[in-house]
């Protein structure tokens, strides 16, 4: 009997059949544009060999001017059928099943030939968009009827049509962005003429066999978005114009509200899916931080939608429905949604990969094998570079002895489960707290090692971490003054005015924690969705509150400060920056750039301006936080040196500066790989 009838209960089509009920929705990683159709084809047969019942691709561009970014993977050509195929053949033969998403941008596509209803400029990008003629609009319609034929052809299961997230067809739908006074604008009928003519081609050409998602765009989140009533109309005429499934899409990319970030509750819009059960006759589709079986399986339960998609947590975990049918849920590497190694890298430029599982779209390139020879290896620091190494070292056959000082695994990522927002990071301390038992580690928790314990083993890691920064300011050994370990860590006592010293990751980490008294919004949804302005789309158009934002009362007064003269923030993730600069503001916490920290007294914080020192003024807080940056705690690794024993030094030990969870991961797991 499995935990999860709902999620694991097959779904028939008609003329085909799913597995069960588990979508990897569609990612952008950059993988198709390597050219490297081999590596792309070992990535998701790698998913489909894991029990995932459809894949579906990053977008794939039906054309030049609708392609998400110049030199974007599009279906055009016979080449991109034979490159296509690879991929399919690839999964079929893997047991799975594998839609390809087609993804026209319209203002969202970042080059100077985008095309849009009207020339309304997209915040997000700096081109404006030309305004589609009556010939415009039918090119647009045959190149995606055209990309869906060539799919078939190249052996795909079937396609999503892009028709959420603001991109193209959305962008029809919604007067925000559709100004036209023609057949394709004015009236709601006309508006989502363009999907619905999509549709209808599209199912003309490829016949009945084929499976034909479309994205609807369930709330927006944007001013003059759709209404509810207008997101079921459009579901009816979609399921008339022949689409075979509705998945959702929720929020466009230009919204100011968080939808998937680690901070967004589970399944926080699993609601606004379920709104739109019983109203159309084919399967629906949920999404947007749906990350464990457990919450997969609830979803499905209390009828928030036919099926559930996952797309992160399948970079995470290749095999999460696999591990699931067998009863391991606890094995499955968690997604924390933090966004670093995915859409940071993704929009950075750079190939996704996954923080917790590095070999994410790496599949070819980083391969753990069997060890040739079984070695004993010490690991000191059971932080995550040091628990990565102990992990994969382990999975290779090599007898693991991990060591901390503390009497838990986890080092710094027990202090960032603390912090509100964050609390995806325990279910990563848990797993690897699992794992490590599984796979026979020998955690010696609780132990000071010295050189003279690291003797007889056949390799040494040294994963020692850092520690805090000294600023040196004088007065800083006052009573009133802390780091971020005293806070998060220890829970000192901290008062109602608080200076914070850095305006790193960890100063805004410990900013956040202050603001709130032990009661998370992330794991409250409607104080969630109040505090970010969000309501049901059936009260205002959009899912915008009229009211906006209305955040809880901060729990302190809180003052960020740094050196620098920049803009607070600028240090972190490209995704999730705006989110934390967001929730800082809304809690009226004051940004104070350009300082000199002058001293600390019992009036507080003494700062100036510029090398004149000018402006002298004092912060009058009742606490005061080092939040000053880490340096690399390399004792153990020098006492080794001078010994002559030899040892790798990775993670924060290794490099303190820019040290995140993330790269200490990949070191650790590259260096076991390598063992
Ligand atoms: P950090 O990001 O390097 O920030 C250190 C802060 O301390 C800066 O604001 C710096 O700004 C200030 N500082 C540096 N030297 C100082 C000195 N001598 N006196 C006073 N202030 C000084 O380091 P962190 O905040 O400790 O974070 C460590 C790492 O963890 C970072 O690399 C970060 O990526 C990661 N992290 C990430 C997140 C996330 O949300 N992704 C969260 C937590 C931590 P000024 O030099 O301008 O004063
Ligand atoms: Fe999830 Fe973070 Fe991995 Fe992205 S990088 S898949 S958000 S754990």
């Amino acid at each position: 009997m499995t935990a999860y009838p709902n999620m694991l209960a097959p779904l028939d089509l008609g003329f085909t059949t799913l597995k069960n009920r588990v979508l990897m929705g569609s990612m952008h990683t950059g993988l198709e544009e390597t050219g490297d159709w081999n590596r792309v084809a070992e990535f998701y047969a790698d998913r489909a060999r894991g029990g995932v019942a459809l894949m579906v691709t990053g977008g794939i561009g039906p054309n030049l001017e609708g392609s998400v970014l110049p030199g974007a993977a599009m279906m055009t050509t016979d080449k991109d059928v034979a490159n296509h195929s690879i991929v399919t053949d690839r999964v079929h033969q893997s047991g799975g099943k594998i839609a390809m998403q087609i993804l026209h941008a319209g203002r969202y596509a970042y080059g100077p030939k985008c095309v849009a209803p009207s020339p309304v400029k997209s915040p997000i990008s700096p081109f404006p968009p030309s305004e589609l003629d009556e010939e415009g609009i039918e090119k647009q319609i045959s190149d995606i009827v055209n990309a869906a034929r060539l799919a078939q052809q190249a052996g795909y299961d079937g396609v999503e049509i892009m028709g959420s997230e603001g991109y193209f067809l959305n962008q029809f739908l919604v007067t925000h962005t559709n100004k036209r006074e023609d057949r394709w604008g004015g009236s709601y009928e006309n508006r989502m003429r363009l999907p619905i003519e999509v549709v209808r081609r599209t199912r003309e050409a490829v016949g009945t066999d084929f499976i034909i998602i479309y994205r609807l765009s369930m709330i927006d989140l944007v001013p003059n978005g759709s209404t509810h009533e207008e997101v079921v109309q459009l579901a009816k005429e979609v399921e008339k114009a022949g689409a075979t499934i509705i998945n959702t899409g929720i929020g466009w990319h230009e919204a100011r509200i968080p939808t998937i970030a680690t901070s967004v509750p589970r399944a926080a819009f699993a609601w606004v899916t379920k709104k739109l059960m019983g109203k159309v006759g084919i399967p629906v589709i949920t999404s947007n931080r749906i990350n464990t079986p457990g919450v997969a399986e609830e979803v499905l339960a209390t009828g928030c939608a036919d099926m559930v998609s996952l797309a992160r947590p399948m970079l995470a975990d290749a095999d999460f429905v696999n591990k699931a049918m067998a009863g391991e849920a606890a094995r499955i590497a968690p997604c924390i949604a933090c966004n670093q190694a995915c859409l940071d890298h993704t929009f950075g430029g750079k190939l996704t990969s996954c923080l917790v599982n590095p070999r994410a779209c790496h599949e070819t390139e980083l391969v753990i094998e069997a060890a040739k020879t079984r070695k004993t290896i010490a690991i000191v620091g059971a932080g995550p570079a040091g628990l990565s190494t102990a992990m994969t070292a382990a999975q290779r056959g090599h007898d693991v002895t991990l060591f901390d000082r503390a009497g838990e695994v986890g080092g710094q990522l027990n202090m960032a489960k603390q912090v509100p927002g964050k609390e995806e990071f325990r279910g990563l301390v848990d797993w690897y707290r699992t794992m490590m038992a599984d796979l026979g580690v020998k955690t010696e928790l609780g132990r000071e090692v010295g050189a003279d314990d690291l003797t007889g083993f056949d390799e040494v890691v040294i994963a020692t971490g850092v520690t805090p920064r000294d600023p040196q300011i004088p007065g800083q050994d006052q009573k009133n003054v802390l780091n971020y370990i005293d806070v998060l860590r220890h829970k000192a006592e901290v008062g109602k005015s608080v200076a914070v010293i850095g305006a790193g990751g960890i100063g805004f980490d410990v900013s956040e924690y202050l603001l709130e008294d032990g009661h998370s919004a992330t794991t409250d949804l409607p104080l969630w969705m109040k505090e970010w302005g969000v309501t049901d789309p059936a009260r205002h158009r959009s899912g915008l509150a009229p009211e906006g934002p209305q955040p809880a009362t901060p729990a302190r007064k809180v003052t960020l400060l740094q050196r620098k003269k920049q803009a607070h923030g600028k240090s972190l993730g490209k995704t999730t920056g705006w989110i934390h600069r967001a929730t800082l503001k809304m809690k009226d916490v004051t940004f104070v750039g350009g300082v000199n920290y002058e001293r600390i007294d019992d009036d507080g914080l003494h700062i100036s301006f510029g090398e004149e020192r000018a402006d002298p003024t004092v912060i009058a807080a009742d606490t005061i936080v080092l939040c000053a940056g880490q340096v690399s705690d390399r004792s153990l690794a020098d006492e080794l040196m001078a010994r002559g024993i030899s040892a790798h030094v990775i993670g924060g030990a290794d490099v303190a500066a820019e040290l995140d969870a993330k790269r200490a991961i990949n070191q650790g797991t590259r260096l076991a790989a390598s063992l």
